[in-house]
């Protein structure tokens, strides 16, 4: 019995891995016990955002950070910060940006549907590059130059989506970028693991910095980072915060919102409906420590044990190779034989309207491959997987 229960809500086994459309991963006991305690208390909001930037800069070496409600709430603030900058009356006209920064530059080979997020503030995209390589008709895609011819006297900033495949590299993003005085707003949402991605991002250059919180970080599912410059972080949070208080009584800590730059307090801005909550930052800053302190071995091993588990329990399925992949978040695979009486497609649907409901990965049924994370597996998952999976490759 869960409390899903109550609201006749089936819980899932989810082998696809923290996806939003999942409900995220799983938090840790002592995630979970941050928050509980966190709520039986009130706080100024300011304060407890003060607080979470000091961590957010630590682990990130960022400047200062803001705990978001999500990556892409993240994009969207960061993108309204770039654009409104530290002027009370910009912010409260967005998403109407006419009259200020309004182009946002993207490379064409990285928009993505979270880009929805940055022009939501009413900045729009513009596209550089043709992604040649993705085409099959050719090896390359946008670069860097690309991005410096597009930047005009309206550019507030260049996105970059973080990623393996991404071109072209951050660095000479950033050297572009700079040159011109435009800052780089970098999406590394999916980008965690390695912990040292935390970091990276910032010592290559880029001035702000998303991240997904209910992701590889393991807080809540309605939560993110958003870390980078001071004067960009005290923008996003401008707009953000509530501020229905009289100015001479609004006293924010300095080292987040100098009031003295400011003409006057801004209305409650674009990130307004963005709210997040004192238990959700507190849970994000507990998991965020969590995680900074696993090493990537300790947590691999941990992942390895998972597949393990789940290979001795699929041992013998029928008209499938059982493959185990390699590195930090080891998968399981499963390839179907030709003659399989399901397709891969078909396998991931009836798994999920079975019961237990498993999900599995679906990403690459096209090949013929269904494949399973670790990642917000519980003990025991493996089993009802293995039970569930079986019976349905046999003729
Ligand atoms: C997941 C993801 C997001 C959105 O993250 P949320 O925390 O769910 O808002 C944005 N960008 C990329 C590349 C992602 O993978």
């Amino acid at each position: 019995m869960s409390i899903y229960d109550r609201f006749a809500v089936r819980t899932i086994i989810n082998a696809k891995g923290p996806s939003t459309r999942l409900s995220g991963g799983f938090l840790a006991p002592d995630v979970a016990a941050a928050m509980t305690e966190a709520a039986t208390y009130c706080v100024e909001m300011t304060e407890l955002h003060a607080g979470a930037s000091k961590v957010i800069a630590e682990v990130t070496g960022a400047e200062a950070g803001i705990v978001t409600s999500g990556a892409a709430a993240g994009l969207l603030m960061g993108t309204a910060a770039c654009v409104a900058g530290l002027d009370p009356g910009k912010m409260s006209r967005l998403p109407d940006a006419r009259g200020m920064k309004n182009e946002v530059i993207m490379v064409r080979s990285q928009r993505n549907f979270y880009d929805h997020a940055v022009r939501t503030t009413g900045a729009h995209i513009v596209e550089v590059g043709l992604p040649d390589r993705y085409a099959g008709a050719g090896v390359r895609d946008a670069e860097a130059w690309e991005i410096q011819q597009a930047i005009t006297a309206n550019t507030a900033a260049v996105v970059h989506v973080a990623g393996g495949a991404a071109q072209p590299a951050l660095a000479d993003v950033v050297r572009v970028a700079h040159e011109a005085g435009v800052p780089v707003l970098v999406d590394a949402a999916g980008q965690l693991p390695p912990v040292s991605n935390l970091r990276r991002f910032i010592s290559e250059g880029a001035d702000l910095v998303a991240f997904s919180g209910g992701k590889a970080i393991g807080g809540p599912q309605g939560s993110g980072i958003l870390a980078g410059k001071r004067d960009l972080i005290m923008s996003a949070l401008l707009q953000h915060l509530d501020l229905d208080i009289y100015w001479e009584q609004w006293a924010p800590p300095k080292a987040l919102i100098d009031k003295d730059r400011l003409a006057g307090a801004p209305q409650h801005g674009i990130g307004r409906p963005c709210k997040v909550g004192k238990e959700t930052i507190i849970g994000l800053l507990v998991a965020l420590q969590n995680f900074a302190s696993e090493s990537g071995e300790a947590r691999t091993r941990r992942f390895a044990a998972i597949i393990q588990r789940l290979h001795a329990g699929l041992e013998g399925v029928d008209h499938a190779r059982i493959q185990v992949t390699g590195g930090a978040v080891p998968k399981l695979e499963l390839h179907l034989t030709a003659n399989a009486p399901l397709t891969a497609m078909q396998l991931c649907i009836e798994l999920e309207r079975g019961s237990p409901s498993v999900h599995a990965d679906p990403s690459r049924v096209c090949n013929g491959i269904v494949s399973f994370s670790p990642w917000c597996l519980k003990e025991g998952d493996e089993q009802h997987i293995a039970a569930r999976v079986k019976p349905l490759l046999r003729y």
